[in-house]
């Protein structure tokens, strides 16, 4: 049977998908492919499928595999970070056209659609999208894509991906659900209704801090996806052979890391939510969350991301960051080793509060991690 069958559970898909025994070798890890060019047969065929490195290698096509399988799609294209796949997916509209975004999306996702598509005549509108009423209210004729990231950065919001998915068809627009936080094991937006699901595959699918990459998984294959795999082979943003078999290789533990990060995230945030030092918790595991109810419906965990606002101000936040041993003081998340990041300070304009951090909980042992955030939260008082 083949791995990519549904019977198979993620742990074993994650580890079977996009691998097979190599038949020259036997080698169970898989070669990386590193040549630019394939060789054509006298007839001018490409026997094997390949021609040239930008439009398709071996590598390349098992990481897409992959992704398709483990995000429940029928295709993937692959890109050469998180940022080159929404932008490419933005590319691929046509300038009339108009797109609806989080008011909290991505950072880098908001200064793409004001300082590169609106000049190039993309209309966008930011919305709440948990607010169903306000995106069905910035629906327009011309909108063709409706992009959600759920749960967010790094507010943690919750968006409701199946009734978000119907406003959009009803008004002839295709959905994004930037998946990257929950990841595949957790949440699968393509089975909510989602036409494509984007990753940055640096964070939880690589999964080590050691490859930028990311990804679009189309639910089904549409003009737009056509275009976008166009996008992809004529731009040329793509990963190289080694970053896609560094992100094949860190697939295979994926479920397993990102169930006890989850579970990790789940006792800080609320054991964070009873600690003095603390105004509020963002981390959608917790009851008193807004998008509990959404997340219990949608997600199969809660995920190894959260944020906390700490009482007092920007230095006091700064200063609990500062105090952490074990947990980096470093942007990103994703990795084994748990990163601190006070957002506000490098989110020029955003409404991100002032006393908020991001935790991004690695697979250090969780007692120690709160050991090293309680001798952080003390010093400050
Ligand atoms: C990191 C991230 C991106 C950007 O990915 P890069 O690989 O850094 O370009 C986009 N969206 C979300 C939600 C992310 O967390």
């Amino acid at each position: 049977m083949s791995p990519d069958a549904t019977p198979f559970s993620p742990e074993t898909q994650a580890i079977h998908s996009g691998r097979s025994i190599d038949p020259t070798t036997g080698a169970l890890t898989p070669p990386i492919h590193l040549s630019t060019t394939f060789e054509r047969d006298g007839d001018g065929s490409y026997p094997k499928g390949y021609i040239y490195g930008r439009s398709g290698n071996p590598n390349r096509d098992a990481l897409e595999a992959a992704l398709t399988t483990l995000e429940k799609g029928s295709e993937t294209v692959t890109f050469a970070s998180g940022s080159a796949a929404t932008f490419s997916l933005l590319q691929a509209l046509s300038p009339a056209d108009h797109v609806i975004a989080p008011q909290s999306v991505y950072f880098g996702v908001q200064q793409m659609l004001s300082h590169v598509f609106a000049p190039w005549g993309l209309s966008h509108t930011l919305v709440d999208t948990t607010d169903l009423a306000a995106v069905a209210e910035a629906l327009r004729p011309n909108t063709r894509l409706v992009l959600i990231e759920t749960p967010s950065n790094p507010q943690l919001a919750v968006t409701d991906i199946q009734a978000v998915a119907d406003l959009a068809h009803q008004a002839n627009a295709y959905l994004a659900c930037d998946n990257t936080i929950a990841s595949p094991v957790l949440q699968t937006p393509l089975t909510l209704g989602a036409d494509f699901v984007i990753h940055a595959t640096t964070k939880y699918l690589a999964g080590h801090g050691d490859v930028i990459g990311g990804a679009v998984v189309t639910r089904e294959t549409n003009s737009l996806f056509a275009q976008l795999r166009l996008v992809q082979t004529i731009g040329g943003v793509v990963p190289s052979p080694f970053d896609c078999w560094l992100t094949l290789r860190g697939l295979q533990t994926l479920p397993l890391r990102v169930r006890a990060q989850a579970q990790a995230a789940q006792t800080i945030a609320t054991w964070l939510s009873q600690h003095p030092a603390i105004e509020q918790v963002l981390y959608p595991g917790l009851p008193e969350h807004p998008g509990h109810a959404v997340a219990q419906k949608q997600m199969q965990g809660y995920g190894g991301l959260l944020s906390f606002l700490v009482k007092g101000d920007q230095e006091t936040a700064m200063a609990v960051a500062a105090k952490t041993n074990l947990i980096a003081r470093a942007t990103s998340f994703g990795s084994p080793h748990s990163a601190i990041e006070h957002r506000a300070s490098i989110e020029k304009g955003t409404t991100t509060a002032p006393n908020l951090l991001r935790l991004s909980v690695g697979l250090e042992h969780v007692d120690d991690l709160i050991a090293d955030l309680d001798r952080a939260l003390m010093l400050k008082n």
